[in-house]
C-alpha cells in the first residue's frame, strides 16, 4: 500500500485558506450593521425609562369616549423592551446575547425591590416577562450556535475537495475574484497530470484516487512550506487538474523557479499498490492582469497553455499562455470536427442560384455546409480555411462534388434543364495529382455535360502557384468545362496571366460590390473590371448583390449575371429543385 502522508497541520491549513477565501465574503454578506446594535440598544433603554415613568402616572386619556389610565401602556413598552434585547441575541451573536443577558439580569433585583419594599405590585408581571425574555435569548442564542456550526461545516465542504482535502476550484476562484478585486498580480497556473487516465483504466478507480491524494499532498506540502520563495495557493479543480495561483513574484523566473519546486515533487516515483509510477505534468500559466482581466479568460488561457504543453509533449513542461496558441487550439478544434463531420457525413451542401440580369437562372453555386456533432452548422468561412491547411480540403470538396453533382445531375436528366452547376476548389485541391482523374469520375457518376459544370477557382492562384497551376487549368477547359475566376480583385493578378487564363467567367468579389454606390469612383472601378473581362472574352457576375440599386448601376455599366441575396441566398436542394421547376 502506498504511503499517502496527510501531514497533521492539514486542519491549519484549511483553516487559512476558509479564512483567506470565504469567511470574509460570507461575513461581508450576512453581518448587520453595527449601527442595528445600538439601535436596539438605546431603544431598549429609552423603552425602560417610558415604562418606569408611566407606570408612575395616574393621567389618563381619552380615548373612543373611554377614559383610559396611561400606566396601562406600561405593559406594552416593557415588551418592546424585551423584544429589543431577543433581537440583540437574535442578530449579534454572542456579543448580542450577552449583552441582553446582563442588561435582563440587572433589571430582575430592581423590579423585586421594588415589589418587596414599595410594595409595588404592579410590576410582578414585569418581573415575569424579564424571566420569559431570558429564556427566549437562550434559546435563540443555542439555536444560532448549532446554525453556526453547521453553516461553517457547509462553507468547509463548499471550499475543499472531498477526496484530498486540499482547497477545490471554487475555492481558487473566489480567491482569484478577490485577487482581481484588489488588482494584484498573480499568476495563475493549470497543472495536468499526464497518462492519469492511464493509471485509471488499467489499476482501477481507487489507485486512480490513490495518486491523487498523493500528489496533492506533494503539492500542499511545497505550499505550505514556503520554500518556493513566492505565496503559493493549490486546489484541485477537476479530476487530474490542479490550478496553483502564485503571488508575491518579481519576475517571470520567479514563477519558473516555483513551478521547477512542484514540477519535481510529481515526477517522485510514487508507489501505489505495490506498483511504482512515475508521473510528470503539464503547466500552462497566465499573469494577471497581462495575460487577461476576468475569470474566465485567466483561467481558460491557462488552460490553452497547457494543452499545447501536452500537444507538443517536449520536455519542457512549463508554457505561459500567448495570442497565437489561441488560433491553434481554434484549428485543432475545428480539424477534429471536420473528421467527425466526415465520419458521420454531416457535410452537405446549398445551392445558391446565379441569374442573369433579365432574372433568368443561369445556374447554382454549391457552398459546403457542416453540423457539428451537436448539430450547430459551421460557416465554410470557418472551416475551409482549416481544411485547407490540414489537408482535409479535398475530401470536403469530394463530398460537396458528389452530392451537388448527383442532385444537380438527376434534374438536368429528368427536365432536361439547361442550368450550371458551380463547385469551389482549393488550390491545393486542384493541385492534388488524381484531381483530374476525380473531376472525370463526377462527370460521369453524375451525368452532368461538361458544358454545364463550372469549377471556380480563386484569383489567388495566380500570385502562387500559376506555373503549376496552368497545365492542370488548360487540362480541364479541354475537358469542356467552365472555369471561373473567383473573388476576382481581391488579389493582383498580373494581366498577361489573365490573358492567358482559359476562363469563362469572372466573379466580382462581393466587397467591389458593396462599395459600388457610395461613390462614382467606385462605380468607375466596377464599370472597369467588367470592361476588362469582356475584353478578354469573360463573362462577368457580380457577387453579394443586395440591393436594388446595386442592380440598377450593374444593369447600367454592362454586367452580365448577378449572384446575391437579393435573388436568392444559399438554399437546400429541395428548394433550389423547386426553382428550376418554376
Ligand atoms: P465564395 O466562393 O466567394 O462564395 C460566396 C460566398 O458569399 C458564400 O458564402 C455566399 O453565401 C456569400 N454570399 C453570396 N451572396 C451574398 C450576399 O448577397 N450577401 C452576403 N453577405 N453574402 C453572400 P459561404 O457559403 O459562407 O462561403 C464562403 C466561402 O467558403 C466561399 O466563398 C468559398 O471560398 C468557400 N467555400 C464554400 N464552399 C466551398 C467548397 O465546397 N469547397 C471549397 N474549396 N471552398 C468552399
Ligand atoms: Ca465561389
Ligand atoms: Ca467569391
Amino acid at each position: 500500500m502506498c504511503g499517502v502522508h496527510m501531514s497533521k497541520d492539514t486542519d491549519v491549513h484549511k483553516k487559512r485558506i476558509i479564512d483567506e477565501t470565504l469567511t470574509k465574503l460570507y461575513e461581508e454578506n450576512s453581518g448587520k450593521p453595527e449601527h442595528a446594535f445600538w439601535f436596539f440598544l438605546i431603544g431598549y433603554f429609552i423603552t425602560n425609562i417610558i415604562v418606569t415613568t408611566s407606570a408612575h402616572t395616574s393621567t389618563m386619556i381619552e380615548m373612543g369616549g373611554h377614559s383610559i389610565p396611561v400606566y396601562t401602556f406600561a405593559g406594552v413598552f416593557s415588551s418592546v423592551a424585551n423584544i429589543c434585547v431577543i433581537f440583540l441575541a437574535v442578530y449579534f451573536g454572542k456579543r448580542g446575547f450577552l449583552t441582553g443577558l446582563v442588561l435582563l439580569i440587572v433589571q430582575l433585583p430592581l423590579i423585586l425591590s421594588s415589589v418587596i419594599f414599595k410594595g409595588n405590585l404592579s410590576s410582578l408581571p414585569g418581573f415575569f416577562g424579564n424571566i420569559l425574555a431570558i429564556i427566549a435569548i437562550v434559546a435563540v442564542y443555542l439555536n444560532n450556535v448549532k446554525v453556526d456550526k453547521f453553516q461553517q461545516k457547509l462553507r468547509y465542504t463548499a471550499v475543499t475537495d472531498l477526496l484530498t482535502g486540499i482547497p477545490n476550484g471554487f475555492a481558487c476562484d473566489e480567491l482569484i475574484n478577490a485577487l482581481m478585486k484588489k488588482n494584484d498580480r498573480f499568476a495563475n497556473v493549470c497543472i495536468d497530470l499526464n497518462g492519469f487516465k492511464d493509471i485509471n483504466d488499467t489499476m482501477g478507480f481507487e489507485a486512480g484516487n490513490q495518486v491523487l491524494i498523493e500528489i496533492a499532498s506533494r503539492l500542499k506540502e511545497i505550499c505550505d512550506s514556503g520554500t518556493t520563495g513566492t505565496l503559493d495557493f493549490i486546489s484541485r479543480t477537476s479530476g487530474d487538474e490542479f490550478a496553483l495561483l502564485i503571488r508575491q513574484f518579481s519576475t517571470e523566473e520567479d514563477i519558473i523557479k516555483t513551478l521547477s519546486k512542484y514540477d519535481e515533487a510529481i515526477s517522485k516515483k510514487l508507489t501505489i499498490f505495490d506498483c511504482d509510477f512515475f508521473i510528470s505534468a503539464a503547466f500552462g500559466y497566465t499573469i494577471y492582469p497581462d495575460d487577461g482581466t476576468t475569470v474566465d479568460s485567466i483561467v481558460s488561457h491557462a488552460n490553452t497553455a497547457m494543452n499545447e504543453v501536452k500537444r507538443v509533449n517536449s520536455s519542457n513542461h512549463f508554457l505561459r499562455f500567448t495570442g497565437d496558441l489561441l488560433s491553434t487550439e481554434k484549428t485543432l478544434e475545428t480539424e477534429a470536427k471536420i473528421i467527425a463531420a466526415i465520419e458521420n457525413d454531416t457535410i452537405f451542401f446549398m445551392l445558391q442560384p446565379q441569374f442573369d440580369l433579365s432574372h433568368k437562372l443561369r445556374g447554382f453555386e454549391a457552398l459546403a455546409r457542416m453540423k457539428d456533432k451537436d448539430g450547430n452548422i459551421i460557416s465554410p468561412g470557418e472551416f475551409i480555411p482549416v481544411a485547407e491547411k490540414v489537408g482535409l480540403i479535398d475530401q470536403v470538396d469530394g463530398i460537396v462534388y458528389r452530392k451537388a453533382g448527383k442532385f444537380i445531375g438527376d434534374i438536368i436528366r429528368q427536365t432536361g434543364a439547361d442550368i450550371s452547376l458551380s463547385i469551389n476548389v482549393s488550390v491545393r485541391h486542384l493541385l492534388k495529382n488524381d484531381f483530374l482523374t476525380e473531376i472525370d469520375n463526377l462527370l460521369m457518376n453524375s451525368g452532368i455535360p461538361p458544358a454545364q459544370l463550372e469549377i471556380e477557382i480563386t484569383e489567388s492562384i495566380m500570385i502562387e502557384s500559376i506555373n503549376k497551376a496552368m497545365n492542370r487549368i488548360n487540362a480541364i477547359h479541354d475537358m469542356g468545362i467552365m472555369i471561373a475566376i473567383d473573388d476576382f480583385g481581391t488579389g493582383y493578378s498580373s494581366l498577361s496571366y489573365l490573358n492567358e487564363f482559359p476562363a469563362n467567367l469572372l466573379k466580382i468579389d462581393k466587397s467591389f460590390i458593396d462599395k459600388l454606390n457610395t461613390n462614382d469612383k467606385s462605380k468607375q472601378y466596377v464599370a472597369g473590371i467588367i470592361n476588362l473581362g469582356h475584353t478578354m472574352g469573360f463573362d462577368v457576375i457580380s457577387e453579394g448583390v443586395e440591393e436594388d440599386a446595386q442592380i440598377e448601376t450593374l444593369r447600367e455599366i454592362g454586367c452580365d449575371l448577378i449572384q446575391g441575396f437579393i435573388w436568392g441566398k444559399p438554399l437546400l436542394p429541395e428548394d433550389a429543385g423547386k426553382l428550376i421547376t418554376s
